[in-house]
């Protein structure tokens, strides 16, 4: 058996939130955003790639969170904890061995606090960004998610990352939309995925090559888009935008559930 064949990914089921842009227009059936995390099971370690919402604000985001989570209609139960989902992979917290942080944007990393004994990859210089950044992106990030205390072991990156060696899972380097965007490239039997990250929000960026308002270097974002789209065409990847809920409803629907 290969080793790719012992690989499996697991979308895990997100907490969400709704755009108030989307609210105003359909009201209740705006559809919802998934703020995700991955589950990706190796013979070799358990890989996360990005960690969802605080645990601490489950069931009451706007302990958590603020105003913003009632703005944007957050919604975020039990069944939205890793902790709750690795359960039934029958795993810990404490058995993840990677994680790899898309960007410290808080719709990403709220869980990484858990994970104080795993490699945590983050791309380089998102650390020194997310602890000062510019006005603008200030909103993005909450220090608490990566404070110190959290005694978290960061490992930043300045190229693609081979996580196992093998090929199996690759953490690509893709700057832009914040100083240490990463995605990963998931290649399962027969089936390649890139988890976008927030390198790419929507289809309709990805095809005409749009940055995204909210990015922190223009030029570099429109240059990961390219890059992201010569990585696809060579793997025969799908692109799995993780902020799509089209994305995520075609994907997961022929692939296995928790
Ligand atoms: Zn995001």
């Amino acid at each position: 058996m290969s080793s790719a064949s012992k690989l499996t990914l697991w979308p895990l089921t997100p907490a969400t939130y709704q755009s108030p842009a989307q609210f105003a227009v359909y009201g209740d059936d705006a559809p919802r955003v998934p703020m995700p995390a991955y589950l990706i099971e190796h013979q070799d370690g358990l890989v996360l790639f990005d960690a969802g919402l605080d645990p601490d604000a489950v069931g009451d985001p706007v302990s958590g969170y603020g105003e913003v989570a009632e703005r944007i209609r957050v919604r975020f139960d039990e069944r939205n904890l890793l902790e709750t989902q690795l359960r039934k992979r029958g795993h810990s917290l404490a058995d993840v061995t990677t994680v790899i942080a898309s960007h410290l944007h808080w719709d990403h990393i709220g869980g990484l606090k858990q994970f104080p004994n795993a490699r945590i990859i983050l791309g380089t210089g998102e650390q020194a960004y997310a602890g000062s950044p510019e006005r603008f992106a200030d909103a993005f990030y909450r220090p608490e998610d990566f404070s110190d205390e959290h005694g978290l072991r960061y490992d930043e990156i300045d190229d693609d990352l081979d996580i196992f060696g093998d090929g199996t899972v690759t953490a690509l380097r893709l700057p832009g939309h914040t100083p240490g965007s990463l995605a990963a490239l998931v290649r399962l039997e027969g089936r390649s995925f890139v988890l976008s990250g927030d390198v790419v929000h929507t289809r309709d960026a990805y095809e005409h090559e749009v940055h995204y308002h909210g990015d922190v270097d223009s030029m570099a974002a429109r240059r990961s888009l390219r890059r992201l789209r010569s990585v696809i065409e060579e793997e025969s990847a799908e692109l799995w935008i993780v902020h799509d809920p089209e994305d995520w409803s075609r994907f997961t629907a022929d692939l296995p559930q928790l």
